[in-house]
């Protein structure tokens, strides 16, 4: 399950200050070496957990707090809030272009979960806000990457544009907009390539099919089982391309929890979505609230 070792330190470590009537500075300051270490072991950025232990530390010592009739209790609602704001920020949501098609980039390394994710989103979009989405195969470069979309779209019944990896991806991506305007279709997903590892190659193609198609979304999607790595994968696609949002996935794993509560920090942008499943349902949107109370269980 995931961050079941997160919150199980969590808990412990906040356990014993609910326990006490009075709690003193010292308290605080072991309860919050137990949360860091928990932190650390859950693969969160290092300057990320400083950030936030000092964050806590300052609000909870305040003598509002200690000198307060509970002040177990709001020290661990300031955990909470804590939490809230590190992931939080940002539009909820997607982006919809008043003048449609609305044009969703899909970027990410092989494996993360890209092309599944924009099935998933354009069926979602289709069930929750009545789209018609497209989806366009401008990966050239994996063999199976034109196949496995394609298959995806006769699943979920949504129309596949492809032009086969004869043609360039710019190409490829301009003329399935085209098609999706003249069909009437709202939202067109643009399935990019990825590769093992970021690499100049796969960054400049990137950067031309964003010119090309000045999307009014670029969603990075990461695989939470990769931890802070996720997030450092994160901060450099988002120094070339300027990302909208990043879509979490394999949250149904038993990730530790660094990704999720590193990459809003390190990037500045705003996880989005999460892929919790292999089913074509199994997305949902991401709130940093929600996700607080679940990692603290
Ligand atoms: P791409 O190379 O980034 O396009 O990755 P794929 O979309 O091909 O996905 C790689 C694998 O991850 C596939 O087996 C997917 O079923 C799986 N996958 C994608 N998202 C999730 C998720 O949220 N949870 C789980 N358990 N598996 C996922």
């Amino acid at each position: 399950m995931a961050f079941e070792g997160l919150t199980e330190r969590l808990q412990n470590a906040m356990t014993k200050l609910r326990r006490k009537g009075k709690v003193s500075e010292a308290d605080v300051k072991e309860m919050m070496r137990e949360v860091r270490l928990a932190l650390l072991e859950a693969d969160v950025n290092f300057k990320v957990v400083k950030d936030f232990v000092k964050k806590v530390s300052e609000r909870a010592v305040g003598s509002e707090v200690l000198e307060n009739l509970n002040p177990g209790q709001q020290i661990i609602k300031i955990v909470n809030d804590e939490l809230t704001d590190l992931m939080g920020g940002g539009k909820e949501g997607i982006e919809f272009s008043p003048k449609p098609p609305t044009v969703i980039m899909m970027v990410g390394l092989q494996g993360a979960g890209k092309t599944t994710t924009a099935g998933k989103l354009a069926n979602y979009l289709r069930e929750k806000d009545h789209k018609r989405p497209m989806m366009v195969a401008a990966d050239i470069y994996r063999p199976a990457a034109i196949e496995q979309l394609q298959t995806l779209g006769e699943q979920l019944n949504i129309p596949v544009f492809s032009m086969g990896d004869q043609v360039s991806p710019i190409e490829i991506a301009e003329k399935g907009i085209e098609q999706a305007k003249n069909e009437g279709r709202d939202v067109v997903f643009i399935d990019t390539a990825g590769r093992l590892q970021i690499d100049e190659t796969l960054m400049a193609e990137l950067s031309e099919i964003k010119a090309a198609t000045q999307p009014n979304e670029i969603f990075l999607v990461v695989d939470a089982m990769t931890g802070q790595e996720a997030a450092n994968v994160a901060k450099s696609f988002n120094e070339q391309l300027d990302i909208t949002g990043v879509v979490l996935t394999k949250l149904d794993g038993d990730t530790r929890g660094g990704a999720a509560l590193s990459i809003r920090a390190v990037t500045g942008k705003p996880i989005k979505f999460v892929g919790q499943g292999e089913k074509l349902d199994a997305i949902d949107a991401f709130y940093p609230d929600r996700m607080a109370s679940r990692i603290l269980g």
